[in-house]
C-alpha cells in the first residue's frame, strides 16, 4: 500500500466505482489503477489524468502521489515583483542589450519634466536624457519622485 493507492480507494469509494470504472472514466489503462496497488506511484501527467477524470483537485493528486509538498500545493502563483525604480529615456547601454534597471517596459516613466534638476549633479536633463527615478521622502513627509541621470548614478556607486 502506498499514499497514492490510500489515494485512489478514497476517491474511488467516494464517487462509488470501481477501479475498472473510474480508469474507463479517467482514460487511463485498465491495468493502470491494478498497477498502483503493488505501490507503482504513476507519472505526473497520469496522476493529473485520474485526479481530473474523477474531478477531483489536481493539485490534491500531486501532492497524494508524493510529486509535489503540501506547501507547494498551497502556495499562490508568486506575485511578479514589481521594482520600485522607474526608468526614462531610451534604454541603455542599447534597445537590444539593456541593462537590468531598464529591461521592463513596464516601469519605463515620462522624462523629467522640464526645468527638474538631476538630484546627483544638479543640471537640468536635455530632452533625450536617460536615467531613473528615485522616490524621496520631503520634509513634510510626502513622498515625491526625484530623476537622476544613469551616469550619475553609475558613477556614485563607482566612486
Ligand atoms: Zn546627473
Amino acid at each position: 500500500m502506498s499514499r497514492w493507492y490510500d489515494y485512489v480507494q478514497r476517491v474511488l469509494r467516494e464517487h462509488g466505482i470501481s477501479a475498472a470504472a473510474a480508469a474507463r472514466q479517467a482514460g487511463l489503462a485498465g491495468a493502470g489503477i491494478h498497477n498502483w496497488k503493488n505501490g507503482t506511484r504513476p507519472y505526473a501527467a497520469l496522476a493529473v489524468r485520474f485526479a481530473r477524470g474523477m474531478g477531483e483537485n489536481v493539485l490534491e493528486a500531486l501532492v497524494e502521489c508524493e510529486l509535489i509538498t503540501e506547501d507547494e500545493a498551497a502556495r499562490p502563483p508568486e506575485k511578479r515583483k514589481r521594482s520600485t525604480v522607474k526608468w526614462f529615456g531610451e534604454p541603455w547601454p542599447s534597445d537590444e542589450s539593456r541593462a537590468p534597471v531598464c529591461e521592463d517596459d513596464a516601469d519605463r516613466v515620462d522624462p523629467p519634466p522640464a526645468g527638474e534638476q538631476c538630484v546627483l549633479c544638479g543640471e537640468l536633463f536635455p530632452p533625450d536624457a536617460q536615467g531613473i527615478t528615485l522616490p524621496h521622502l520631503s520634509a513634510d513627509l510626502k513622498t515625491d519622485i526625484r530623476y537622476a541621470h544613469i551616469e550619475c548614478i553609475v558613477q556614485n556607486v563607482g566612486a
